[in-house]
């Protein structure tokens, strides 16, 4: 082989916050804090803060490699751990503040964290859990100077910190293959893993989601992320933002329709994105208050499957459009984005439309996909066949963090444990994941496509469809359903609705109407709702 002579400049997150700095110096960066005032600089004093933030970790003692825990919701402070961790050289862990508590400190002690940066908000909880995380040395919240430190443990405030430092830094420059986040799955079933990007992948990820077919970033767009900045990074939304010089506005964790609202006219949000549970409050906020969307025109949703009639409202009422997004937090998350084709556009704006909303989405450069039968065979891309999806790329998990083993196959495809079929147009579309299929008689039954139509009946706020033990059909799917305030569905409503668009033997076995329980990223929590569920159809 002959070596290229290029040179081999390593794929740094440092270099990402230094170009945005010197490009988009004086773009604007807005943050909502949990109990100050709303924050306003730029990219140049994110740069400015970040290097201060790097100076900090390294009189805290703070090295290469080592691992430091955020827990924290969407704001400036958190941004700057986003910058200054990975830049020098260390691995921020993200917790996930909607971990069950034990769930929490498993996380914490497998990371071997050495400092904890938090929110005020999440002060009773560590004075709870505290004790449990004996590796962790320095607790620093992340809060004006001004503000009371708490009474209950001994901690730093993060802008004394930060104060006494140089605005600059010489971020270092090593292998890009250093770990740079550290991001636990929610376990569903056994501990959380996790998962840990490397500065080369976030790059990479970044460069790519900003793409046309992606995320289509530029300068002229607001990006607000309703994404958690723990739930694999917003996405990578801040890094795809700072490489396309995207006015960013961080929520905190203020996700309900009406601050979202208050920040989208008064900040004029472009485009937006998160899981649809945010989505579906928002629009009831709208549609209740008779409010405009203001300049919001697009939206990237995901995480779950995307109600069609969630994307044909934005779109038809609001003029806004929907991309939807699936991935995970073994692929950083982007896995694939339904973006149009000319092909399909010259079908008209219906068949367009009835592609772009019932598809998880198509394929990307840098993620491979496909589909297996059971025994591991490849199945044609023919948009019938269903099978496991299987996904590789340079932003794909290969092992689990501390695991011995390897998390791919011996050609490095990672099963994703979701069932999928694709089309030979690259459009990929989930019926279930793995764990919730619904085998009823012998056949599967996709809760997706029955949540789907059962979310569009005026009134439902939430659709879930999980499969129970039956005596004579071994399982059978149950709809449960929860409805917007003030709203009531009858059986008889809801069946009549299914019965439009529903096989018939797809045909939920009992309605329920029931408050829909979320899981710790905000989807329908199945495995609880089989639990509560399991004997519902036991003397049918
Ligand atoms: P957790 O398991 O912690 O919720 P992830 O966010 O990594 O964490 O979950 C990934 C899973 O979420 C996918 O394997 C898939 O089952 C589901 N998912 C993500 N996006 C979509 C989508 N657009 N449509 C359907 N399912 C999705």
């Amino acid at each position: 082989m002959l070596q290229g002579l290029m040179q081999n400049a390593p794929l740094l997150i440092s270099g990402v916050l230094r170009y945005a700095a010197l490009a988009h110096d004086d773009r604007e960066i807005v943050s909502r804090l949990v109990d100050e005032p709303i924050w306003r600089y730029t990219y140049k004093g994110l740069h400015a803060r970040s290097a201060q933030c790097a100076h900090a970790l390294k009189h805290l003692g703070i090295g290469e490699g080592d691992r430091v825990t955020s827990l924290a919701w969407n704001t400036h402070r958190h941004l700057e751990l986003f910058y200054a961790v990975p830049g020098a050289g260390a691995v921020l862990h993200t917790a996930n503040p909607r971990f069950s508590e034990e769930q929490l400190v498993y996380t914490v002690n497998h990371a071997g964290s050495r400092a904890l940066f938090f929110d005020r908000s999440f002060v009773p909880l560590l004075t709870r859990l505290r004790a449990k995380m004996p590796a962790v040395e320095h607790y620093v919240l992340l809060a004006d100077e001004t503000s009371a430190p708490p009474s209950e443990f001994p901690t730093q405030n993060y802008e004394a910190l930060i104060a006494r430092e140089a605005a600059t830094f010489a971020w270092p420059a090593f292998d890009e293959n250093a770990g740079a986040f550290l991001c636990y799955t929610s376990g569903t079933t056994g501990d959380p893993k996790g998962v840990l990007y490397s500065n080369r992948s976030v790059v990479l990820h970044a460069i790519a989601g900003g793409l046309s077919g992606a995320l289509d970033f530029s300068a002229f767009d607001c990006i607000m992320p309703c994404q958690s900045m723990y739930h694999a990074t917003a996405w990578g939304l801040p890094f795809i933002a700072a490489i396309n010089g995207c006015k960013l506005v961080l929520p905190c964790d203020k996700m309900d329709g009406a601050s979202l609202h208050e920040l989208i006219h008064k900040e004029g949000v472009t485009f937006s994105g998160g899981v649809p549970t945010i989505w579906t409050m928002y629009l009831d906020h709208v549609s209740r208050t008779g409010e405009s969307v203001g300049t919001l025109r697009r939206l990237v949703i995901g995480g779950s499957a995307v109600p069609r009639a969630m994307a044909e409202t934005f779109d038809k009422k609001y003029g806004v459009s929907v991309r939807q997004l699936w991935g995970m937090t073994e692929t950083s998350p982007i896995g694939v984005i339904a973006s149009p084709t000319p092909e399909i556009a010259a079908a008209g704006p219906d068949a367009l439309n009835d592609i772009i909303w019932t598809r998880q989405g198509r394929m990307q450069f840098g993620i491979e996909l496909k589909i297996t039968d059971a025994d591991g065979n490849d199945l044609p891309h023919d948009g019938v066949a269903s099978g496991n999806l299987k996904v590789r790329g340079p932003w794909t998990i290969e092992r689990y963090f501390r695991s011995e083993t390897s998390a791919v196959d011996a050609d490095g495809w990672f099963d994703t444990s979701d069932i999928a079929t694709i089309d030979s147009a690259g459009f990929m579309r989930i019926t279930d994941r793995s764990k919730d299929v619904i085998k009823s008689g012998g056949e599967w039954i996709s809760s997706i496509d029955i949540e789907n139509t059962a979310a569009a009946c005026p009134g439902v706020k939430t659709a879930a469809v999980v499969g129970v033990y039956h005596p004579k059909w071994e399982e059978r799917p149950i709809l449960i359903v929860e409805l917007h305030v003030g709203r009531t569905v009858t059986e008889e409503q809801l069946r009549a609705h299914l019965a439009l668009k529903v096989t018939k033997w797809w045909m939920p076995e009992a309605f329920i109407i029931a408050d829909v329980p979320l899981t710790s990223t905000g989807k329908i929590d199945k495995k609880k709702l089989r639990e509560i569920y399991k004997d519902h159809l036991r003397h049918s």
